[in-house]
């Protein structure tokens, strides 16, 4: 973390990247930082572990497997596997879940925590005082049910009025990243719940890019369709209250995209500009290529690239008047454009 509680590193997933990996976190004069090839860039140090970690639940499980966390916020993954693998090449081309698909298949992790058992520990994590901002809620894409996502829905509606009984007011600090809703599905889950945010992440602001990148997405529910349901969700949980993740730079080469930064640029920001208009905010990851995914060969485009488009974003988001403290730098720290934030 920096000094001011950003956080700049979650967890170490394991797999190569292609990317130069500069930084490092040494010990110079006794004190933590960050350094890029030597030089000092800033102070630094690693988060304290929670409280609950110490515990565990009733039936005897340690509440570290449950429930994971970042510096201000609790991660509560009800499921760490996504339906959309269920059909061979329908994920995400960069994304790494899939590929570890079978093997989590096997460990059960298909399987949905019960929510008794995650508002349990949720229940210890809150008496350490001060030390969490937010409830952050997902599993992997759900696509059974009555109607498509159902099944995903009504899981995240149980388990969001289990922690609702935690509080005594009717909306509590939270955030669930999930499948893009319909309207319907939509209001249950304002009407029925006390979430305050919702995020669905629609990956890549390019139709044709999204058609190439997340062919799952595309078949179930399609972008102009994604993007509307968006909207529907601003007008039900407020302006500011909906958010979008995109993995940045998955929009530009690589056969899928643009064939430039300029032209990625003038397109995305006038799609950003679209949602933000309509009270939605983006919250942009940068793309890592990872060794695992279907991507592993792909080219991320320049740093400037990344910088400007991040500015651009954090534009958009202050000449809508959008606050994102449900996915700020305190409570994720995640996304370069939004975690500016901090800087106002
Ligand atoms: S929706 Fe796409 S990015 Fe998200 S877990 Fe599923 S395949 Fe991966």
């Amino acid at each position: 973390m920096f000094r001011d509680g950003t956080s700049v590193l979650f967890h170490d997933t394991g797999e190569k990247r292609q990317h130069r990996a500069p930084y490092l976190v040494d010990n110079v004069d006794s004190k933590l930082v960050l350094t890029d090839q030597d030089e000092v860039i800033e102070t630094v140090d690693f988060w304290e572990r929670a409280d609950y970690f110490d515990h565990q639940t009733s039936t005897g499980k340690n509440m570290q497997i449950l429930i994971g966390n970042r510096p201000q916020r609790f991660d509560v993954t009800g499921s760490w596997y996504c339906h959309f693998w269920d059909t061979p090449g329908g994920g995400c081309k960069y994304c790494p879940i899939g590929a570890q698909g079978g093997e989590k298949k096997k460990k059960g992790e298909v399987l949905l925590t019960d929510p008794k058992e995650i508002v349990e520990v949720l229940a210890e994590g809150i008496k350490q005082r001060g030390r969490f901002a937010n409830i952050l809620i997902t599993t992997g894409s759900i696509l059974s049910g009555k109607q498509l996502l159902d099944d995903e829905l009504n899981y995240h509606i149980e388990l969001l009025k289990e922690i609702g009984k935690l509080f005594k007011t009717d909306r509590f600090p939270s955030q669930l990243i999930g499948t893009a809703y319909n309207r319907e599905q939509l209001e249950r889950l304002y009407n029925e719940t006390g979430l305050m945010s919702y995020t669905a992440d629609i990956e890549v602001l390019n139709e044709t890019a999204f058609n190439r990148l997340c062919p799952g997405k595309a078949k179930f529910i399609g972008y102009q369709e994604w993007k509307k349901r968006l909207k529907i969700a601003a007008e039900i949980f407020g302006r500011g209250r909906v958010d979008t993740g995109l993995v940045t730079g998955t929009e530009i080469g690589n056969g899928i995209g643009f064939r430039t930064e300029d032209a990625a640029f003038a397109a995305v920001s006038e799609e950003a500009e679209e949602l933000a208009e309509a009270g939605v905010s983006v919250a942009a990851t940068i793309w890592q290529p990872s060794d695992i995914a279907i991507l592993k060969n792909a080219k991320n485009p320049s740093l400037e690239y990344m910088i400007r488009i991040s500015r651009e974003f954090e534009r958009l988001r202050l000449k809508y008047n959008l606050a994102v403290d449900f996915d700020d730098y305190r409570r994720c720290g995640n996304h370069p454009n939004t975690d500016l934030a901090r800087l106002r």
